[in-house]
């Protein structure tokens, strides 16, 4: 990994794990859409979330971007690397005066992609919407064009709606991992009606989400968010879902990240089990990426 890898969204691919350990029904036709392959760390819905936020920076005249993360956040790395390739500069803002003791392998890499960081206090990273917050922020910075974290904005909504395109128009579920949310939005704005969305939550409390994605999406009835398969909470871990990551390569030569992308199959993987799924089914699991933060891991 390190700057100059090129994006390649020309690497996404669909792989049908139908006939898998990933999948133990027969009757149900499983395929994975690998955003992880258009780079090491720009990689699945970042790339997506980021895109025309950098082409708006540009557009409006900054050479530089400012975003925020924490120590071990895909969108923090990807921001980093993102910035880079298009030749901006980037300011990251880390949550927690800790994060500046004990660099992680993240924050590294940020670093090696030129980004700048700036550690803040957990009770400032709280501020990080508030105008006067930003504004000091970009005293600090010089001008700089403000990505939310999480790309969480229209450009993010925007880029990641592009995904649906790439889902072929006989599934029947698209299922995803949800962070901030912007993800699930922008594909429940541009799939089509028939399609079902189907969010997983990584955190404790995920059916709180429901109240940051429904004022984005019109309907109630072409999609679900399933707020189980936690494991104890946000990055929390687990020897099952270490076994199951392990798994998961081994029989089916699929890599998945211990924060979103494990706890997604776990559940999906469950959910086929217990019959969720009418025969006949056709699921497109989406692989967002997120395989740095591995890295990140203590064992
Ligand atoms: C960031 C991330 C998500 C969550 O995406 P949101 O758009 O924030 O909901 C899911 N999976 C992976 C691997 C991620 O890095």
């Amino acid at each position: 990994m390190g700057p100059g890898i090129a994006i390649a969204e020309s690497n996404i691919f669909i792989q049908d794990v139908s006939d898998t350990w990933l999948c133990p029904d027969p009757l149900i036709h499983l395929s994975v859409l690998r955003l992880d392959l258009i780079h090491p760390v720009i990689s699945g819905n970042k790339w997506f979330k980021l895109k025309y936020n950098l082409a708006a920076a540009e557009e409006q005249g900054f050479d530089r971007i400012l975003t925020f993360g924490g120590a071990y956040s895909n969108h923090l790395i990807a921001s980093a690397a993102a910035a880079a390739e298009a030749g901006l500069k980037a300011t990251g803002i880390v949550r927690g005066w800790h994060a500046a003791a004990q660099e992680t392998p993240t924050l590294r890499h940020c670093r090696q992609y030129g980004m700048e960081l700036l550690f803040v206090s957990r009770a400032d990273y709280a501020r990080k919407e508030e105008p006067i917050f930003q504004q000091q922020l970009l005293a600090q910075t010089g001008p700089a064009f403000i990505i939310p974290e999480g790309g969480q904005n229209e450009f993010g909504r925007k880029g990641a709606g592009e995904i649906a395109g790439l889902i072929p128009d006989d599934a029947t579920h698209v299922c995803v991992s949800v962070g901030s949310g912007t993800t699930f939005i922008g594909l429940r704005q541009q799939l089509p009606d028939h399609q079902f969305l189907l969010g997983f939550a990584p955190f404790k409390n995920g059916e709180k989400m429901k109240d940051t994605l429904s004022p984005f999406i019109p309907s109630e009835s072409n999609w679900a968010l399933n707020a189980d398969y936690h494991f104890g909470g946000f990055a929390k871990w687990h020897a099952a879902l270490q076994d199951f990551m392990h798994r998961s390569v081994a029989e089916t030569a699929l890599p998945l990240d211990r924060v979103y992308t494990a706890k997604l199959f776990f559940g999906m993987r469950d959910l086929i089990s217990g019959g969720y799924f009418a025969p006949g089914s056709r699921i497109i699991v989406i692989h967002t990426g997120g395989l740095q933060g591995n890295e990140n891991a203590t064992k």
